[in-house]
This record gives structure tokens, sequence and C-alpha cells, in this order.
């Protein structure tokens, strides 16, 4: 690899030699996976950390989001984003259901609460709302607009690791949270998810349904997946656990250097931290105006690569301009304008725990002309 190139992200990666000793425990137990001791140490470890009551493991953070459908029998319609990740319709796909775009809000780049009602027909089961870059959603106003037409709410919340509002964890939100410990998140397994479940009997059952559906050794309650996270990556996880506080402290540094060189760019735009909101700084998005910035979005991307500085294009297409999505009624552009705006013009500028004073100054000099 170019010695030189400045990439979007990087993992978290653990110590060795303490990664080798837990390796070397996992090899004289010879227990691999199947709830072993690090799964059970990972999932106390997360409780506490997250501040939440349960959680399950899971090998990565797609099949949380199909199985708490699952577990929550959803069908007929799902209102979601169509500026995500594209795991989250296709969870949706994956269990037969349609899903319904809905605008988001330009100020924050989430489902917008106040275009939700309109879209609600008799087969709406659930909102599935993504707390995009780890900005909370107004998780008050969706309940409220849950429990009026008795809705589900499963919270898609793969950016949003260790996200607090006033003190609380983002991830009580809602019927169900899911995680995603994928090596570019802030928090990572390597490959690796997990479900925030608020009571012990919902725990049971997605524990159940992510081991083949077994509730005993000759009894199977539901027609379950495999979705077992194993011995190795929950020793990996646990030693992540450790650092990732001074991670996300390194990240706000980062944060706090982009927003005040950016501060006086014309036609760049950024998200300022929330008031009473603990951020997790997973991603750094600006958001390019051609007029007056001078140049276009892809412009300035193709710019930053030419000096071995990979942004991303985070979130672009939409979700709702892939050929499986595109013939959706919800998905025609009118629709959407506000989330055509912000993925026509986001670049999330290089943001990790290993980035040097040296290299955030490149990439600035690149963005401010
Ligand atoms: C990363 C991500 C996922 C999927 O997680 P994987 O661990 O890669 O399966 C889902 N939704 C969003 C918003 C994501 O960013």
């Amino acid at each position: 690899m170019n010695e030189k190139l400045i990439t979007v992200t990087s993992p978290l990666l653990p110590d060795f030699k303490c990664f080798e000793d837990y390796l070397q425990e996992i090899w004289n137990s010879k227990w691999i996976t199947n709830n072993g001791s690090f799964h059970k140490k990972l999932e106390a470890a997360l409780c506490e950390y997250l501040k939440v009551p349960y959680i399950s493991l899971f090998t990565n953070g797609t099949l949380p989001l199909i199985t708490a459908l699952q577990a929550l029998r959803i069908t007929g319609e799902v209102i979601t984003s169509p500026y995500s990740f594209v795991a989250t319709t296709h969870s949706l796909w994956w269990n037969g259901i349609k899903p319904v775009f809905v605008d988001i809000d330009p100020a924050t780049g989430n489902l917008d609460p106040n275009q939700i009602e309109v879209a609600i027909t008799p087969k709406t089961t659930a909102i599935m709302p993504v707390h995009v870059y780890g900005k909370p959603c107004d998780t008050q106003r969706i309940q409220e607009i849950a429990n009026k037409y008795g809705l589900k709410v499963i919270y898609d919340a793969a950016h949003a690791f260790g996200v607090e509002v006033n003190g609380e964890s983002i991830l009580n939100a809602g019927d169900m949270s899911t995680l995603s410990f994928h090596a570019t998140k802030v928090y990572n397994t390597i490959e690796g998810g997990a479900l925030v479940i608020h009571d012990e009997q919902t725990k049971k059952r997605i524990d159940y349904l992510k081991n083949f559906g077994f509730a005993g050794e000759t009894e199977v309650v539901a027609p379950g997946i495999n979705s077992k996270m194993d011995e190795v990556r929950a020793a990996y996880g646990l030693l992540n656990l450790k650092q990732v506080d001074a991670a996300i402290e390194v990240r706000h540094q980062i944060a706090i250097k982009y927003r005040k060189a950016l501060h006086n760019v014309e036609g760049v735009a950024f998200f300022d931290d929330m008031p009473g909101v603990k951020h997790n700084y997973s991603y750094f998005p600006i958001f390019i105006d051609v007029e007056k910035y001078g140049m276009t979005r892809d412009e300035l991307y193709f710019k930053m690569k030419e000096h071995d500085v990979l942004g991303r294009r985070y979130f672009y297409p939409l979700i709702s301009t892939f050929s499986t999505y595109r013939s959706l009624p919800s998905a025609v552009p009118e629709n959407l304008p506000h989330a055509y705006q912000m993925a026509d013009s986001v670049i999330c500028l290089p943001m990790h725990h290993a980035l040097s004073e040296k290299e955030v100054q490149k990439v600035l000099e690149i963005i401010v002309k």
C-alpha cells in the first residue's frame, strides 16, 4: 500500500501480545464458539459500558436487523430512510417487507419525524430509523407517532456506539437497537454486531433466534438463523473495549481541528455537536455547496484522491436508487429532496484514532483554498 495514503478510516486493533494471551486461553479451553466464556464476558462488559440492560452478540451488524424484524414479527410495510447503508433496507427485503422511504431532516440527516405520518398506511407495522453518523434521532417524537399508530420502532444504531443523550444511552430508545462492530466502525470486533434489548424475555428469544431457534437440546421454537459470535472475536472485542474511550477522544480532538479550520470556508458546511449529547465522532461529513465553494463535490473528492487523501461519499448513492428499490412508489426523487441534496453534497473526511496532526493538516490544505 502507498505509504502516504490517508484513508478515511483505520481499524482499532488490540495489543497483539494481549490478544495472543487470550488466544492461548481459548486454545487451552478448546471452547471456540457457542456462548463461551469470552462471549459471556463481552456481553456483560458491553452492557456496562453502553449503559443498557441486555445485549446479544452477533456475527455482524446486518443479521441483528434481520433478526429484530423476525423477533417482533414485523410484516407488511416499514417506514425507513433512504440515507443509510444498504443493509438497513436489505434487512426488510430479506423479511419480505416492503420498505417505504421517507425524507430526512436536512439539519441532522436523520428520518424527518414530520414526514412519517403521511407515509403510514393500514399495512405499516414499524418504523426503522437510523442514527446517521451517530447523531441521535428525535426518539421522543418518533415514539409518540409509534404509540399513536401502534407501530414498533427498531433503530439501526450501527453508527451510535456509546452515544448518550442527557446521560442516557440512545440505544435504550424504541423496541430494539442494532449495532455493527465492523472493522470500519468506532468499535470493532473485525466483523460483528449486536442487538440491544430492554427485557429478559426478549433477550432469551433473541438468543434462540441467533442459534437456529434452539431453546434446549431437543427443542426448536422458531426458524432461527445462525449468527453467533465466536470466542476469538469476543476476546478481541474485550480488548478493544478497553481502548475505545481513548480512541473516541482522539477523534474528538480531530473534529475540533476540522471545525476550526473549516469554519470560515465558503460553501463547506458540517455538523456541530448537539447540546446534551455525548458524541462518538464516528464520521466527519462535510457538505459542499457548488455555487459558494466553486467546485462540485465530486471534483473535490477526486482532487483529494489525487493527493492521496481518501474521503468517502457516504451515503451516496441513496438506497432508493439501487435496482432492487427504485421502482417503489416512495423511491421517486420528488419524495426525497433533502436526501438527494445531502447524498449529492457529502464527503466524509478521514477520521480515525491513528490520524496524525500532519495528516489532518494535509487533508485541510486540500479543502481550504
Ligand atoms: C455498517 C452498517 C450496517 C451493517 O453492519 P455490518 O456489520 O457491516 O453488517 C448497517 N447499517 C448501517 C447504518 C451501517 O453503517
